[in-house]
């Protein structure tokens, strides 16, 4: 293996210098169509929907980075995940995590459900709540870990074993670990999702997912997918990731130092009822954090105690600015009762642990000095 290590395979893999010119930084191929020697004779390429060198490039790399055998990039996260729900059947049962992403729930409720699918949400901290909702028909098992905004963990081996099993696949969304912190396809997992609009894109300039299998024909039914339904994305998106994953590792590494420090910051300061973040000692899965995690990333979130204090912090902040979406370099801040979660249910928020007084940070790549600062300022005006 030429390049070994994370950050040496993010900058090289699928991203060698071109063959035709030299070019050490892959061009953007824009051509709709390609030229044929003779009919049916071409060299891998046809029609850009159905493949594009630019976007090859990506979805190689980002296939090496999760150690997955190939990767299918969409026009979206929830392309992606759509994709993905396309290989089951009506009938077909889901086990899923409670606390996804809420766009992902709203496509499982809102459309999935009048094809025959059924979705169950459950608790994934527990392995035994995921196995005891797990029915003959259950195809799927589909987690995030950690959870958007409380950072909750699955056992991703645990869960994996369970999906076998049962004769499913473990579906994870790993938009917010990133491959850097952690690879679910080396601990059993069968399929990774992303957004790639977060981290790995990572400068809030992109919309955009992938999947990644370890399992060729898993690939080969996604890769019929993308032609077919042709939900994917531009090369130039394509192009942007590339130049984005180049630094993924040195951004993960500033993201989790400045995420850390605020985190324990927080921790000490009296407005602060619960920090909630994998990497502070005393996290309840703090064991599992550490054995299938190698970077706690820039994301936490804080209890505040009630909606007044979230809405005076939150406006407060100077170099937070409050704006959904998460893993840019620019440190964000939001409401998650009023901004992300504000479709699910007064009462199911609740019993989420979502309350009005949770305030969810993502904390960028800006000096360190800076963030514990004006998240210094802002809880000092929430209380006054
Ligand atoms: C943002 C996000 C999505 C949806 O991705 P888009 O690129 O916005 O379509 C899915 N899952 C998670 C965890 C996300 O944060």
């Amino acid at each position: 293996m030429k390049y070994r290590g994370f950050a040496t395979r993010a900058i090289h893999f699928g991203q060698e210098p071109d063959s035709a010119t030299g070019a050490v930084v892959p061009p953007i191929h824009l051509s709709s169509t390609y030229a044929q020697e003779a009919p049916g004779q071409h060299r891998g390429f046809e029609y850009s929907r159905t493949n594009n060198p630019t976007r090859q490039a990506w979805e190689k790399n980002l296939a090496a980075l999760e150690e997955g055998s190939d990767a299918i990039a969409f026009a979206s996260g929830m392309a992606a995940i759509d994709a993905v729900i396309r290989l089951l059947h009506p009938g077909d049962y889901i086990v899923a995590s409670s606390g996804l992403y809420g766009g992902t729930v709203r496509l499982f409720e809102s459309y999935w459900t009048r094809f025959q699918i059924t979705v169950t949400y459950v608790d994934a901290r527990s392995a035994e709540m995921v196995q005891a909702a797990v029915r003959p028909k259950t195809r799927l098992l589909y987690i995030e870990t950690p959870t958007n905004p409380l950072l909750y963990l699955a056992d991703i081996a645990a869960l994996a074993d369970i999906a076998h099993t049962s004769n499913a696949w473990l579906v994870v969304d790993n938009t917010f670990a990133t491959p850097y912190a952690q690879q679910p396809l080396t601990l059993g997992a069968d399929i990774v999702v992303h957004s790639t609009t977060k981290y790995l894109a990572g400068h809030s300039d992109v919309i955009g997912g992938i999947v990644v299998t370890r399992h060729p024909e898993v690939a080969e039914r996604l890769r019929f997918l993308q032609n077919a339904a042709g939900a994917i994305p531009s090369p130039f998106e394509c192009w942007l990731c590339l130049r984005s994953i180049k630094t993924l590792a040195l951004r993960m590494q500033q993201h989790e130092r400045n995420a850390r420090a605020v985190a324990e910051f927080c921790a000490q300061h009296p407005a602060v009822q619960v920090v909630h973040y994998p990497g502070l000692p005393g996290h309840p899965q703090q064991e599992l954090a550490q054995r299938q995690m190698r970077n706690f990333t820039g994301m936490l979130s804080l209890e505040l105690g009630s909606a007044e204090r979230a809405t005076r912090f939150l406006t407060s902040l100077r170099v937070f600015t409050l704006a959904e979406s998460l893993g840019g370099v620019e440190s964000l801040a939001s409401h998650p009762a009023t901004m992300t979660h504000a479709s699910i249910p007064p009462d199911r928020r609740r019993s989420l642990g979502i309350t009005d007084g949770l305030i969810r940070l993502s904390c960028g790549i800006e000096d360190t000095e800076d963030l514990v600062e004006d998240v210094a300022q802002a809880l000092d005006a929430s209380c006054s």
